[in-house]
Protein backbone atom coordinates (compact mmCIF):
# COMPACT_ATOMS: atom_id res chain seq x y z
CA UNK A 1 0.00 0.00 0.00
CA UNK A 2 1.79 3.13 -0.76
CA UNK A 3 -1.43 5.44 -0.19
CA UNK A 4 -2.16 7.47 2.60
CA UNK A 5 -4.83 6.44 5.30
CA UNK A 6 -7.16 8.97 5.84
CA UNK A 7 -8.34 7.90 9.60
CA UNK A 8 -12.05 8.25 9.38
CA UNK A 9 -12.20 7.38 13.18
CA UNK A 10 -9.37 9.47 14.48
CA UNK A 11 -11.11 12.50 12.24
CA UNK A 12 -14.73 12.09 13.70
CA UNK A 13 -13.31 11.75 17.63
CA UNK A 14 -11.64 15.23 17.03
CA UNK A 15 -15.36 17.05 15.31
CA UNK A 16 -17.09 15.15 18.19
CA UNK A 17 -14.64 16.70 20.89
CA UNK A 18 -15.32 20.01 19.37
CA UNK A 19 -19.15 19.23 19.30
CA UNK A 20 -18.76 18.56 22.95
CA UNK A 21 -16.54 21.57 23.56
CA UNK A 22 -19.59 23.62 21.67
CA UNK A 23 -22.17 22.01 23.79
CA UNK A 24 -20.73 22.96 27.01
CA UNK A 25 -19.91 26.60 26.44
CA UNK A 26 -23.63 27.00 25.09
CA UNK A 27 -24.99 25.46 28.04
CA UNK A 28 -26.51 28.75 29.44
CA UNK A 29 -28.55 28.38 26.58
CA UNK A 30 -30.23 25.13 27.11
CA UNK A 31 -29.19 21.64 25.72
CA UNK A 32 -29.68 19.98 22.27
CA UNK A 33 -31.75 17.89 21.64
CA UNK A 34 -31.78 14.68 19.16
CA UNK A 35 -34.70 12.16 18.77
CA UNK A 36 -34.63 9.17 16.51
CA UNK A 37 -37.17 7.24 15.26
CA UNK A 38 -37.15 3.73 14.79
CA UNK A 39 -39.38 1.63 13.01
CA UNK A 40 -39.18 -1.60 12.59
CA UNK A 41 -36.62 -4.45 13.80
CA UNK A 42 -34.46 -3.87 10.91
CA UNK A 43 -30.57 -5.49 12.48
CA UNK A 44 -28.51 -2.85 10.66
CA UNK A 45 -30.70 0.28 11.39
CA UNK A 46 -30.74 -0.78 15.81
CA UNK A 47 -27.44 -0.80 15.49
CA UNK A 48 -26.61 2.33 14.02
CA UNK A 49 -29.41 3.87 16.16
CA UNK A 50 -27.66 2.73 19.38
CA UNK A 51 -24.44 4.34 18.44
CA UNK A 52 -26.10 7.31 17.40
CA UNK A 53 -27.72 7.75 21.01
CA UNK A 54 -24.55 6.89 22.70
CA UNK A 55 -22.50 9.37 20.59
CA UNK A 56 -25.19 12.02 21.55
CA UNK A 57 -25.07 11.55 25.48
CA UNK A 58 -21.47 11.53 25.14
CA UNK A 59 -21.30 15.15 23.69
CA UNK A 60 -23.41 16.68 26.11
CA UNK A 61 -26.83 16.10 24.44
CA UNK A 62 -30.16 14.90 25.08
CA UNK A 63 -30.80 11.35 22.86
CA UNK A 64 -34.45 10.33 22.92
CA UNK A 65 -35.32 7.48 21.14
CA UNK A 66 -38.73 6.18 20.10
CA UNK A 67 -38.73 2.61 18.75
CA UNK A 68 -42.03 1.55 17.02
CA UNK A 69 -43.53 -1.51 15.64
CA UNK A 70 -42.56 -2.42 12.29
CA UNK A 71 -46.30 -2.18 11.45
CA UNK A 72 -46.94 1.40 12.61
CA UNK A 73 -50.02 3.14 10.81
CA UNK A 74 -48.48 5.93 8.95
CA UNK A 75 -50.47 8.17 10.52
CA UNK A 76 -49.40 7.63 14.04
CA UNK A 77 -45.77 8.24 12.66
CA UNK A 78 -46.84 11.61 11.26
CA UNK A 79 -48.49 12.26 14.82
CA UNK A 80 -45.32 11.48 16.52
CA UNK A 81 -43.50 13.76 13.73
CA UNK A 82 -45.98 16.32 14.72
CA UNK A 83 -45.24 16.50 18.61
CA UNK A 84 -41.59 16.34 17.97
CA UNK A 85 -41.77 19.08 15.59
CA UNK A 86 -43.63 21.41 18.62
CA UNK A 87 -40.91 19.89 21.07
CA UNK A 88 -38.85 22.87 22.21
CA UNK A 89 -36.36 20.63 24.06
CA UNK A 90 -35.65 18.41 20.29
CA UNK A 91 -34.10 20.15 18.15
CA UNK A 92 -33.23 17.90 15.76
CA UNK A 93 -35.05 14.78 14.52
CA UNK A 94 -33.85 11.86 12.64
CA UNK A 95 -36.13 8.75 11.37
CA UNK A 96 -34.05 6.01 10.21
CA UNK A 97 -34.14 4.74 7.05
CA UNK A 98 -35.29 2.22 5.35
CA UNK A 99 -38.54 2.44 6.83
CA UNK A 100 -41.00 -0.70 6.07
CA UNK A 101 -43.05 -0.74 2.35
CA UNK A 102 -46.22 0.70 3.76
CA UNK A 103 -44.59 4.01 4.98
CA UNK A 104 -43.85 6.90 2.18
CA UNK A 105 -40.58 8.04 3.34
CA UNK A 106 -41.08 11.14 1.08
CA UNK A 107 -43.99 12.02 2.93
CA UNK A 108 -42.92 11.01 6.40
CA UNK A 109 -39.67 13.01 5.75
CA UNK A 110 -41.17 15.89 4.46
CA UNK A 111 -43.38 15.96 7.23
CA UNK A 112 -40.02 16.90 9.98
CA UNK A 113 -39.65 20.42 10.45
CA UNK A 114 -36.79 21.83 7.85
CA UNK A 115 -35.28 23.36 10.76
CA UNK A 116 -34.87 20.26 12.71
CA UNK A 117 -34.16 17.93 9.66
CA UNK A 118 -30.44 16.98 10.68
CA UNK A 119 -29.86 14.43 8.14
CA UNK A 120 -31.22 17.36 5.46
CA UNK A 121 -33.27 15.08 3.31
CA UNK A 122 -36.57 17.45 3.52
CA UNK A 123 -37.35 18.56 -0.03
CA UNK A 124 -36.65 22.43 1.50
CA UNK A 125 -32.90 21.05 2.69
CA UNK A 126 -32.30 19.80 -0.68
CA UNK A 127 -32.83 22.51 -2.31
CA UNK A 128 -31.13 24.98 -0.18
CA UNK A 129 -27.84 22.60 -1.39
CA UNK A 130 -28.72 23.37 -4.56
CA UNK A 131 -29.46 26.45 -4.89
CA UNK A 132 -26.42 27.10 -2.07
CA UNK A 133 -28.28 28.45 0.63
CA UNK A 134 -27.81 27.67 4.54
CA UNK A 135 -29.55 24.97 5.68
CA UNK A 136 -29.29 20.88 6.93
CA UNK A 137 -26.24 19.16 4.69
CA UNK A 138 -26.91 14.82 4.55
CA UNK A 139 -24.50 13.85 7.47
CA UNK A 140 -22.51 10.98 4.70
CA UNK A 141 -21.48 13.35 2.03
CA UNK A 142 -21.10 16.59 4.69
CA UNK A 143 -18.55 13.81 6.44
CA UNK A 144 -16.84 12.84 2.84
CA UNK A 145 -16.43 16.53 2.13
CA UNK A 146 -14.80 17.08 5.66
CA UNK A 147 -12.34 14.71 4.95
CA UNK A 148 -11.27 15.36 1.76
CA UNK A 149 -10.71 19.55 2.81
CA UNK A 150 -8.53 17.89 5.49
CA UNK A 151 -6.80 16.38 3.49
CA UNK A 152 -6.52 18.95 0.54
CA UNK A 153 -7.58 21.82 1.69
CA UNK A 154 -8.35 23.32 -1.41
CA UNK A 155 -10.40 21.46 -3.80
CA UNK A 156 -11.17 23.88 -6.65
CA UNK A 157 -10.22 22.97 -10.13
CA UNK A 158 -10.30 18.64 -9.14
CA UNK A 159 -12.15 16.50 -10.76
CA UNK A 160 -13.96 14.88 -8.67
CA UNK A 161 -16.46 11.36 -10.25
CA UNK A 162 -19.26 10.26 -7.70
CA UNK A 163 -20.40 6.52 -8.58
CA UNK A 164 -24.22 6.88 -7.30
CA UNK A 165 -26.93 8.98 -7.63
CA UNK A 166 -28.84 8.49 -4.42
CA UNK A 167 -30.91 11.19 -3.04
CA UNK A 168 -28.71 10.24 0.61
CA UNK A 169 -25.21 10.14 -0.65
CA UNK A 170 -24.66 11.00 -4.38
CA UNK A 171 -26.46 14.02 -5.51
CA UNK A 172 -25.64 15.37 -2.23
CA UNK A 173 -22.37 14.55 -2.47
CA UNK A 174 -21.81 16.20 -6.17
CA UNK A 175 -23.80 19.51 -5.04
CA UNK A 176 -21.03 19.85 -2.21
CA UNK A 177 -18.18 19.15 -4.84
CA UNK A 178 -19.44 21.53 -6.70
CA UNK A 179 -19.95 23.78 -4.28
CA UNK A 180 -16.04 23.40 -3.53
CA UNK A 181 -15.43 24.13 -7.41
CA UNK A 182 -14.61 20.96 -8.30
CA UNK A 183 -15.29 19.86 -12.13
CA UNK A 184 -18.08 16.95 -11.12
CA UNK A 185 -19.53 14.06 -12.98
CA UNK A 186 -21.94 11.73 -11.76
CA UNK A 187 -21.45 7.95 -12.64
CA UNK A 188 -24.36 5.72 -11.86
CA UNK A 189 -25.84 1.92 -13.58
CA UNK A 190 -26.02 2.93 -17.07
CA UNK A 191 -22.76 5.04 -16.98
CA UNK A 192 -20.78 4.01 -20.45
CA UNK A 193 -17.61 3.23 -20.09
CA UNK A 194 -17.27 3.25 -15.94
CA UNK A 195 -13.68 2.83 -15.32
CA UNK A 196 -12.53 4.99 -18.41
CA UNK A 197 -14.64 7.74 -16.41
CA UNK A 198 -13.84 6.96 -12.96
CA UNK A 199 -9.62 7.05 -14.56
CA UNK A 200 -10.36 10.93 -14.88
CA UNK A 201 -10.93 11.28 -11.37
CA UNK A 202 -8.48 13.21 -9.04
CA UNK A 203 -11.16 12.27 -6.47
CA UNK A 204 -13.47 9.35 -6.09
CA UNK A 205 -16.30 8.97 -4.25
CA UNK A 206 -17.93 5.44 -4.37
CA UNK A 207 -21.52 5.05 -3.47
CA UNK A 208 -22.67 1.68 -5.11
CA UNK A 209 -23.14 -0.96 -2.61
CA UNK A 210 -21.22 -3.57 -4.33
CA UNK A 211 -18.99 -4.97 -2.67
CA UNK A 212 -15.11 -4.49 -3.81
CA UNK A 213 -16.65 -3.18 -7.40
CA UNK A 214 -14.13 -0.31 -8.35
CA UNK A 215 -10.76 -2.03 -8.70
CA UNK A 216 -7.46 -0.40 -8.50
CA UNK A 217 -6.99 -0.25 -11.99
CA UNK A 218 -9.84 2.17 -12.60
CA UNK A 219 -8.06 4.41 -10.53
CA UNK A 220 -5.72 7.76 -11.67
CA UNK A 221 -2.52 7.14 -9.63
CA UNK A 222 -2.08 9.64 -6.87
CA UNK A 223 -5.98 10.13 -6.49
CA UNK A 224 -8.14 9.96 -3.58
CA UNK A 225 -10.70 7.67 -2.94
CA UNK A 226 -13.61 7.91 -0.64
CA UNK A 227 -15.18 4.83 -0.26
CA UNK A 228 -19.11 5.21 1.53
CA UNK A 229 -19.65 1.58 0.69
CA UNK A 230 -20.48 -1.24 3.35
CA UNK A 231 -21.16 -4.35 2.64
CA UNK A 232 -21.26 -7.53 4.50
CA UNK A 233 -19.79 -10.54 2.72
CA UNK A 234 -19.11 -13.75 3.39
CA UNK A 235 -15.02 -14.64 4.80
CA UNK A 236 -14.64 -18.00 5.18
CA UNK A 237 -10.95 -17.69 5.86
CA UNK A 238 -12.03 -16.63 9.07
CA UNK A 239 -14.33 -19.10 9.74
CA UNK A 240 -17.32 -21.41 8.79
CA UNK A 241 -20.46 -18.58 8.80
CA UNK A 242 -18.27 -15.66 9.55
CA UNK A 243 -18.55 -12.36 7.35
CA UNK A 244 -16.85 -8.86 6.97
CA UNK A 245 -17.28 -5.40 5.77
CA UNK A 246 -15.88 -4.07 2.68
CA UNK A 247 -16.25 -0.98 0.98
CA UNK A 248 -17.57 -0.47 -2.85
CA UNK A 249 -13.64 -0.15 -3.93
CA UNK A 250 -11.38 -3.36 -3.76
CA UNK A 251 -9.23 -1.88 -0.75
CA UNK A 252 -5.19 -3.57 -1.60
CA UNK A 253 -5.73 -2.49 -5.45
CA UNK A 254 -6.69 0.85 -5.07
CA UNK A 255 -4.71 1.66 -2.07
CA UNK A 256 -1.58 0.35 -4.14
CA UNK A 257 -2.37 3.21 -7.16
CA UNK A 258 -4.38 6.01 -5.05
CA UNK A 259 -2.52 8.92 -3.50
CA UNK A 260 -5.01 8.61 -0.15
CA UNK A 261 -8.44 6.23 0.50
CA UNK A 262 -10.45 5.60 3.19
CA UNK A 263 -10.68 1.93 4.52
CA UNK A 264 -14.00 0.28 5.58
CA UNK A 265 -14.75 0.48 8.14
CA UNK A 266 -13.25 3.03 9.97
CA UNK A 267 -13.48 5.81 7.07
CA UNK A 268 -16.99 7.26 6.14
CA UNK A 269 -19.18 5.55 8.67
CA UNK A 270 -17.91 7.01 11.95
CA UNK A 271 -17.83 10.68 9.92
CA UNK A 272 -21.12 9.89 9.42
CA UNK A 273 -22.56 10.33 13.37
CA UNK A 274 -20.23 12.91 14.07
CA UNK A 275 -21.76 15.18 11.45
CA UNK A 276 -25.30 14.30 12.71
CA UNK A 277 -24.09 15.49 16.01
CA UNK A 278 -22.39 18.55 13.84
CA UNK A 279 -26.01 19.32 12.69
CA UNK A 280 -28.01 19.11 15.49
CA UNK A 281 -25.64 21.65 16.93
CA UNK A 282 -26.44 23.68 13.87
CA UNK A 283 -29.96 23.31 14.66
CA UNK A 284 -29.61 24.47 18.21
CA UNK A 285 -27.43 27.72 17.72
CA UNK A 286 -30.31 28.62 14.50
CA UNK A 287 -33.13 27.69 17.14
CA UNK A 288 -31.31 30.21 19.51
CA UNK A 289 -30.14 33.18 17.30
CA UNK A 290 -26.79 32.13 17.91
CA UNK A 291 -23.79 32.26 15.11
CA UNK A 292 -22.83 28.42 13.95
CA UNK A 293 -19.39 27.57 14.96
CA UNK A 294 -16.84 28.11 12.20
CA UNK A 295 -14.43 25.23 13.37
CA UNK A 296 -16.79 22.35 12.58
CA UNK A 297 -17.52 22.23 8.91
P1 LIG B 1 -28.48 3.24 -3.38
O1 LIG B 1 -28.74 1.80 -3.62
O2 LIG B 1 -29.62 4.14 -3.05
O3 LIG B 1 -27.75 3.85 -4.68
C1 LIG B 1 -26.74 3.13 -5.31
C2 LIG B 1 -26.27 3.89 -6.52
O4 LIG B 1 -25.24 3.12 -7.13
C3 LIG B 1 -27.38 4.10 -7.57
O5 LIG B 1 -27.33 5.41 -8.06
C4 LIG B 1 -27.02 3.08 -8.66
O6 LIG B 1 -27.29 3.53 -9.95
C5 LIG B 1 -25.52 2.99 -8.52
N1 LIG B 1 -25.07 1.69 -9.02
C6 LIG B 1 -25.54 0.47 -8.69
N2 LIG B 1 -24.86 -0.48 -9.37
C7 LIG B 1 -23.97 0.16 -10.14
C8 LIG B 1 -22.99 -0.27 -11.09
N3 LIG B 1 -22.82 -1.57 -11.36
N4 LIG B 1 -22.24 0.66 -11.68
C9 LIG B 1 -22.42 1.97 -11.40
N5 LIG B 1 -23.32 2.43 -10.53
C10 LIG B 1 -24.09 1.54 -9.90
O7 LIG B 1 -27.35 3.27 -2.27
P2 LIG B 1 -26.91 4.43 -1.23
O8 LIG B 1 -26.48 5.64 -1.96
O9 LIG B 1 -27.94 4.55 -0.18
O10 LIG B 1 -25.65 3.71 -0.56
C11 LIG B 1 -24.51 3.36 -1.31
C12 LIG B 1 -23.56 2.59 -0.41
O11 LIG B 1 -23.15 3.43 0.64
C13 LIG B 1 -24.15 1.35 0.25
O12 LIG B 1 -23.12 0.38 0.37
C14 LIG B 1 -24.54 1.84 1.62
O13 LIG B 1 -24.54 0.80 2.58
C15 LIG B 1 -23.45 2.82 1.90
N6 LIG B 1 -23.80 3.88 2.84
C16 LIG B 1 -22.90 4.16 3.82
C17 LIG B 1 -23.13 5.16 4.71
C18 LIG B 1 -22.10 5.45 5.74
O14 LIG B 1 -22.38 6.06 6.74
N7 LIG B 1 -20.84 5.08 5.50
C19 LIG B 1 -24.38 5.92 4.71
C20 LIG B 1 -25.24 5.63 3.59
C21 LIG B 1 -24.95 4.62 2.70
P3 LIG B 1 -28.81 3.75 -10.54
O15 LIG B 1 -29.28 5.02 -9.89
O16 LIG B 1 -28.60 3.84 -11.97
O17 LIG B 1 -29.58 2.56 -10.07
Amino acid sequence: MSAHLIDGKAFAGAVRSRVAAHVAALAAHGQPGLAVVLVGEDPASQVYVRSKGRMTVEVGMASVEHRLPAETPEAELLALIDSLNRDDSIHGILVQLPLPGHLDANLVINAIDPAKDVDGFHVLNVGRLGTGQTGMVPCTPLGCLLMLKDYHGSLSGLEAVVVGRSNIVGKPMAQLLLGENCTVTIAHSRTANLAGVVRRADIVVAAVGRPEMIAGDWIKPGATVIDVGINRIAAPEEGAGKTRLVGDCHFDSCAAVAGAITPVPGGVGPMTIACLLVNTLHAFCDRNGLARPTDLT
